[in-house]
Parts: C-alpha cells; structure tokens; sequence
C-alpha cells in the first residue's frame, strides 16, 4: 500500500474529528508518512493540532489545512484555486463530512435540522465533487470515497431524513461511478456501521447524556477501523474499485 499512496495528495472534508481525522492518520501510517494531506472542516484550531501531531510523528509529511465550511457553496472554488501549488494537483477526495441532527421524527424534526442534513450530507459533498472533478479529468486519474452509512441503506423509524440523505449519498456515488466509467476516475463508498466519534454529541446538540445513551450497552468500531476500509480501497490496483464496503461492529445487527 505504501507505495501506492506515494506522495498523493489526498483532501478529506470533515478532517477535525471522528473518521476524518482518524483516516488522515491512517493514510499518514499507511503511507510511512510520504503523502500529501488536505485538512479541511470548520474547526481550524483541530486541524492546527492534527496537523502537529503528524508531523511530529511523520517529519516527511505535507500537510496543509484549511478551514471549509462545505455547506459554503461558493467558498468551495475559490479554496481550491487558493491551495499552494505543491497540494493543487488532488488525487483523492475524501467526502467525509456529514451529520445527524435532532429527533428525527418527521412531525417534529425542526426545519433547520433538515437543512443542516441535506446542505452538509449531500449538497455539500455533491458541490465539493463537482469541483473536484475537473482537476481529475484533466489528468484522467482520481480517487472518490463518499461516506455513506448503514442508514442509507436500512432505514429506522425516528430517522428518515438522515438515511434520505445518506440513500441520496449512495445513489450519487453509483451514478456517479457510472458516469465516469470509460475514465480512470474511481468512486467508492464506504458506509459504517456504529462508529464511537463526537457524531451522537453532534445529533443531540452538546447533551452527553443523550449521546452517552446511544452506545450504552453497545459496542461499536473505533474511527480508526472506518479509515482502515478507506485507505484499504485507495490503495487498491487501479483497476480495481471497492464500490461498496459495509463496516459493522461484530456484535451490530
Ligand atoms: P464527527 O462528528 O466526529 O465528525 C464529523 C466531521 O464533519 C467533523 O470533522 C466536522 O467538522 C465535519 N463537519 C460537519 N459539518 C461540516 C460542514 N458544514 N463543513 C465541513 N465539515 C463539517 O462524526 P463522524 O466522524 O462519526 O462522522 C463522519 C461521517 O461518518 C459522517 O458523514 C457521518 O454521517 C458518517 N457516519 C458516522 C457513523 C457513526 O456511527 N459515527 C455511522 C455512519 C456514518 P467541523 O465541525 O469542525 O466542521
């Protein structure tokens, strides 16, 4: 793998917690520290000491961070185009960030909770794309992962507007794959299962308690087993495009 990720320039949304930040250190580790990393999120302060914490571990590693609010349509271009030179030329971007927000029933879920799903799920990670895209056909190679969820997949009552958002991640990332099949361009999603991140204390607005009550009694993946599937389907043969990957928590029905 570490050859494979040689000094790629890999840009991850979302990169100040969780399974972003977990799988800027995994690329770090999976690389010996010879990549090239995009930090960006809303959270400058984060990726200030992620970006620390590498360097002190990796001396040879590039890293440039940037606060980007993905749900800031037109502040996505003009981020790209503002990238120093040495990180311009992105070989994979990593679509990871996203959120559940509120009681999700439909008769109650407040209408700025909907709007903070979709802009950030699927408008944000819909126009970062669109942005990226270009630099990827100019060079007729790049990588696509989308983080998607198992509540794309298998929907829970009390949750319908974040699984019709990651079920809109999902059928964006296929199509998108379909579209970009006679290119080099490869699309893969990753959809995790129960993952211990700041997720459920994001949902519940700061209330741990509420966040607490989700995993008790569970046992659910680390961020880090997430960034292992992701770097595992980066650094696949070019051929070969992990489409789909399902991470559960072995004891997560
Ligand atoms: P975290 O809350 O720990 O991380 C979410 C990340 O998204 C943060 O870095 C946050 O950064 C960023 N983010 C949120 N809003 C924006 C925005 N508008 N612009 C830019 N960045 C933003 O949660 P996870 O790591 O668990 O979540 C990562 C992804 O995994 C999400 O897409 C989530 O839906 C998905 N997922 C998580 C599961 C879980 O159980 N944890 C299960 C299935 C899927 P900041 O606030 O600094 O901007």
């Amino acid at each position: 793998a570490a050859e494979r990720l040689a000094n790629k320039i890999i840009l991850i949304t979302g990169a100040s917690s969780g399974i972003g930040e977990a799988t800027a250190r995994e690329f770090a580790e999976a690389s010996n520290g010879k990549i090239k990393l995009i930090l960006t999120a809303r959270r400058f302060d984060r990726l200030t000491s992620l970006s620390e914490s590498l360097i002190k571990q990796y001396p040879d590693i590039k890293i440039h961070s940037a606060k980007l609010d993905v749900t800031v349509k037109e502040s996505i271009k003009p981020f790209l185009s503002s990238l120093p030179h040495e990180f311009a030329d992105i070989d994979v971007l990593i679509n990871n960030a996203g959120k559940a927000l509120g009681k999700a029933n439909v008769g109650s879920i407040e209408d700025e909770d909907i709007d903070g799903m979709f802009q950030t799920n699927v408008l944000g990670l819909i126009h970062i794309t669109q942005a990226v895209l270009p630099i990827f056909k100019a060079k007729d190679s790049g990588d696509i992962v989308n983080i998607g969820s198992i509540a794309g997949r298998d929907p829970y009552p009390g949750g319908a507007i974040y699984c019709a958002t990651k079920s809109a991640v999902k059928f964006f990332s296929h199509s998108l794959r379909k579209e970009l099949i006679n290119t080099k361009i490869r699309v893969l999603e990753v959809d995790p299962g129960a993952v211990l991140t700041e997720f459920s204390l994001v949902r519940f607005k700061g209330d741990s308690d509420a966040a607490d009550a989700v995993y008790k009694g569970t046992q659910p993946l680390g961020p880090e087993d997430i960034a292992e599937s992701i770097v595992f389907g980066v650094s696949r043969r070019q051929n070969t495009v992990i489409a789909e990957t399902l991470v559960f928590p072995q004891h997560q029905a």
